[in-house]
């Protein structure tokens, strides 16, 4: 990775930190409560499904590190209007993409939003942070499976 496009993610990245999007709550919605303990991280991610299944509405609440913060608030925009299958594919890819050296090939995600978790993978350098990136993910697919409490495992 050159520089450059270091440097434009680390920009990325703080700005989502510091104006996360769709930082609120949603009434009636689904949700499920996320912790990293190893890092400070809490988050409340709250799902809206519409009759087709798909993703009508999702934001988040809560308190975490830089890193949490844009993952989750990245993630809300990257869910947004995809199906429980899309967000599954997507789910999958991130984890792999922050977790394996094999980078996955995703042949079933869209290229714009490869490229925006791109910005968040960069993290697999740093394992103690994985878990930050991941936290909002868990705690999302924990909302839509309709479990309370979501754990970074
Ligand atoms: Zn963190």
């Amino acid at each position: 990775m050159s520089f450059d496009l270091q440097d434009l993610y680390q920009d990325v990245i703080l700005d989502h930190s510091r104006s996360p999007r769709n930082f609120r709550e949603l009434e009636e919605a689904r949700s499920a409560m996320g912790n990293n303990p190893m890092c400070g991280d809490r988050f409340t991610v709250y799902l809206d499904l519409d009759e087709t299944g798909k993703v009508a509405d999702i934001s988040f609440l809560g308190n975490g590190c830089a890193i949490s913060t844009a993952s989750a608030s990245m993630m809300t925009e990257l869910i947004k209007g995809k199906s429980r299958h899309e967000v599954s594919d997507l789910f999958d890819h991130f984890h792999k993409m922050c977790t394996s050296e094999v980078p996955p090939d995703g042949a079933n995600i869209d290229a714009e939003d490869q490229e925006k978790l791109m910005v968040l993978s960069g993290v697999r350098e740093y394992p103690m942070r994985v878990k930050c990136a991941t936290l909002a993910w868990h705690t999302m697919r924990a909302a839509l499976d309709g479990a309370e409490a979501a754990t970074t495992e």
